[in-house]
């Protein structure tokens, strides 16, 4: 094997499918696994450094995830929105009485100067997470999206619009100045597998790949042997949640794991599809990937292990 028994399983990750998958994958690797999470998403609310993909994977992680709601923290309160209303402020992006300590934190480290990569390792620290979480850059990195109304930033979109207008164009702002941290490019060079959630392939893998150094990165360890394994995070043409589906219909690509599969295939080995999409299989073969069907919905802790130990046997990684 050219990898060490100890080399780390790279997930790359988008929020809520992102942290499902990084859920079973921790029950199998532990202190193994890294995961590289999209910041594209990230925003500045009242003064605050929010970065919601990187903190529904480290709640889910730390076992203080909102299950119900899909974000957060669980047994949450509301008194400081309730607040910042009655100050007059438009408090359209909710932030729990609790996550805002992780925000006032964050913030903190940041003006300090503290890069932000180190900054995600301290509060993983803080919450007792054996994985690691890495941004997937250090540098600003913003997603826009090009509506009938205009460019919007994402979060306007996706939570003040609650992704009803349909998305034209997609444009990861920042992108091309920015730079693959050390951290994610050694840890894709020395991984013993690269795996890939069902998050979101436009904007929540999209920006993830879209950060100059890692595609290298990724091609690099694959000239190696090492396997790049996805899921479909579209099962049966719908997204579980959020809108993958529409947006890929949108962007002119077919909303179906063969269209997921279209986009991966020039830099993914293995496609892990769901069993409703079983007849796709042929046609995704057909792209140079080989296929991996199973039931894919990762509804509860015993679901997540058992789909996370079969992206892993996929990817001739033996979990502990
Ligand atoms: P966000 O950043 O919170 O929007 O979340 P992600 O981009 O990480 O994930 C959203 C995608 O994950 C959606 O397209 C869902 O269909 C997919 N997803 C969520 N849970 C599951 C699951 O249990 N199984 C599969 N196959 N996909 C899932
Ligand atoms: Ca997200």
């Amino acid at each position: 094997m050219p990898w060490a028994a100890d080399a780390p399983v790279v997930l790359l990750a988008g929020g809520v499918g992102g942290a499902r998958l990084a859920h079973g994958l921790h029950f199998h690797l532990g202190e193994r696994l890294t995961v590289v999470v999209n910041s594209a998403d990230d925003l500045e609310r009242h003064g605050l450094a929010v970065w919601p993909d990187h903190d529904t994977v480290m709640y889910t992680l730390a076992g203080l995830d909102d299950r119900e709601r899909g974000w957060g923290l669980r047994d949450e309160t509301w008194n400081v929105m309730e607040q910042l209303q009655r100050l007059g402020q438009d408090a359209w992006f909710a932030l729990g009485d609790r996550d805002i300590a992780t925000h006032l934190v964050r913030t903190e480290l940041l003006r300090d100067g503290t890069r932000p990569t180190e900054a995600a390792r301290r509060l993983q620290a803080a919450l007792g997470i054996s994985a690691r979480i890495l941004p997937m850059t250090d540098d600003l990195v913003r997603t826009r999206v090009r509506t009938d109304d205009g460019w919007l930033d994402f979060q306007t979109y996706f939570v003040r619009l609650h992704q009803e207008p349909a998305v034209l164009e997609v444009a990861f702002e920042g992108a091309p100045a920015a730079s693959a941290t050390w951290e994610v490019t050694t840890a894709v060079r020395s991984a013993a597998a690269v795996l890939v959630a069902p998050s979101n392939p436009i904007v929540s893998v999209g920006p993830i790949l879209a950060v100059p150094g890692i595609q290298e990165a990724l091609a690099e360890t694959r000239r190696r042997g090492t396997p790049v394994v996805a899921m479909s995070g579209i099962v049966g043409g719908r997204a579980l949640r959020g809108p993958a589906d529409r947006m890929l219909a949108s962007l002119g690509h077919e909303a179906s794991a063969l269209g997921v599969a279209r986009l991966y295939a020039p830099w993914v080995d293995v496609f892990v599809i769901d069993q409703v999409d079983a007849a796709l299989a042929p046609q995704i073969e057909a792209l140079g990937l080989r296929v991996v069907v199973t039931d894919t919905i990762m509804s509860d802790d015993a679901a997540r292990a058992r789909i996370a130990g079969e992206m892993l046997a996929a990817a001739g990684v033996a979990g502990s």
